[in-house]
């Protein structure tokens, strides 16, 4: 899959070290690894704004849709139309869908269908694929 903005994979290390994202966050975005829970920095974190991918800045929530979902990884039940795009992943014996971010393919994460009403969706988060900003 071809995304809109393409860096190489030292470009990306460079530009989030030079950011001071978290030590995982190249991992997390570019390998699709998973923070461990309840470590992430927002996990507990409820401020008024909104989520931006870390590697290019496309908003991606509004903190307002963010919810406590008790697993230890932000969650929030609706993403900003278009921002995100969904792929099947069959890793690790299970069919889930992987989020991944609309402009740069930076892994986010995964989405569930145990959310909250209206939507009834769980967007599982890395705090290492977000960038909070304050409204
Ligand atoms: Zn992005």
């Amino acid at each position: 899959m071809r995304f809109p903005i393409q860096k190489s994979d030292a470009e990306w290390q460079a530009q989030l070290a030079d950011m001071g994202a978290e030590p995982g966050a190249f991992q997390v975005t570019r390998q699709a690894a998973t923070e461990r829970p309840f470590t992430g920095k927002y996990a507990r974190h409820w401020a008024d704004g909104s989520y931006h991918c870390i590697c290019c800045g496309n908003k991606l929530f509004d903190a307002d849709t963010k919810f406590d979902a008790h697993c230890g990884w932000p969650s929030f039940s609706l993403a900003v139309p278009g921002a995100i795009t969904e792929i099947t992943d069959r890793s690790h014996g299970m069919t889930r869908v992987e989020t991944v971010c609309s402009q740069c393919g930076a892994h986010l994460g995964h989405v569930f269908d145990d959310g909250p009403a209206p939507t009834g969706l769980r967007y599982c988060m890395n705090s290492a694929s977000l960038n909070f900003k304050a409204t």
